[in-house]
């Protein structure tokens, strides 16, 4: 049977960011599945014959060794043992898609009307998404606490982009105008300790806001959508918004060095 093609590179992060850890691989079976999949699936095989020797040389480990990661391996279901034999086993290697364990913990992941994940969403792609933002802080300042009624918020980026941070709902919050032209440079969280030396967070405030800032970055803080939130909106009416800045408009000059989204 001719195995349908893969995308190695989806089959690699699914790998690494689902079925390793879900199936709590130790770094000798992520090793041997690797090797197996490069040898089977990567060029296009479904199945392997391959001897436990040959195995445990490409591994730099003993004939024992690797004769037990294969046996959890295919313990786990992660390979499919056809025979075993004298010239070693011949086994069907299977790819995370092709795993409910994969597969599960893939539908798990929370998507968007049109289909997109949530996780991967860039979250100034559309107003509603941004207000999604604005709604998760519940009109109150990430930093400050202050509430930012009307147009006084904006969005910030806790890792600022020219230091890599991306527009994920995880680095993304709503704050006023005041303390995103404050923040500069700062780190959210050296911010958030300027404010209480300035003595505009008390005590509790700032280690309640410390622990909000590592829930964000968690990804604990998803904000809620509604299908009208997250459809993407329409250009033309995103252009009738006044507070709407973040399309092609560059940020206001008031901001200089920490690019603001309404
Ligand atoms: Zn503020």
């Amino acid at each position: 049977m001719k195995p349908k093609q893969i995308d190695a590179v989806q089959v690699c992060k699914e790998f690494e960011d689902l079925l390793a850890p879900r199936l709590k691989l130790s770094a000798l079976e992520r090793a041997v599945y690797s090797h197996l999949l490069r040898h089977s699936r990567f060029e296009g095989q479904l199945r392997l014959r391959f001897s436990i020797v040959w195995l445990a040389n490409n591994m730099g480990v003993t004939s024992r060794r690797a004769r037990e990661a294969v046996r959890r391996l295919i313990d786990k279901g992660v390979l499919r043992l056809i025979e075993r034999a004298n010239i070693g086993h011949l086994v069907e290697v299977r790819v995370p898609g092709e795993l409910r364990a994969c597969r599960s913990a893939a539908d798990a992941q929370p998507k968007l009307s049109d289909g997109a994940n949530v996780e991967e969403t860039d979250f100034l792609r559309t107003r509603g998404l941004r207000q999604a933002i604005h709604a998760r802080e519940g009109g109150a300042c990430f930093y400050c606490l202050r509430r930012t009624p009307g147009r006084a918020h904006c969005l910030d980026h806790v890792v600022p982009q020219a230091a890599g941070g991306s527009n994920s709902y995880r680095n993304l919050v709503s704050c006023c105008l005041d303390c995103n032209s404050r923040k500069r440079d700062l780190s959210a969280a050296d911010f958030l300790r300027h404010l209480f030396r300035q003595g505009r967070l008390s005590a509790k405030d700032l280690s309640a806001r410390l622990r909000t800032l590592q829930d964000l970055a968690a990804g604990k803080l998803r904000p809620k959508l509604s299908t009208t939130q997250d459809a993407a909106s329409d250009p033309s009416k995103a252009s009738r918004v006044a507070v709407d800045n973040s399309s092609a408009a560059p940020p206001p000059a008031r901001v200089p060095l920490s690019p603001t989204h309404v």
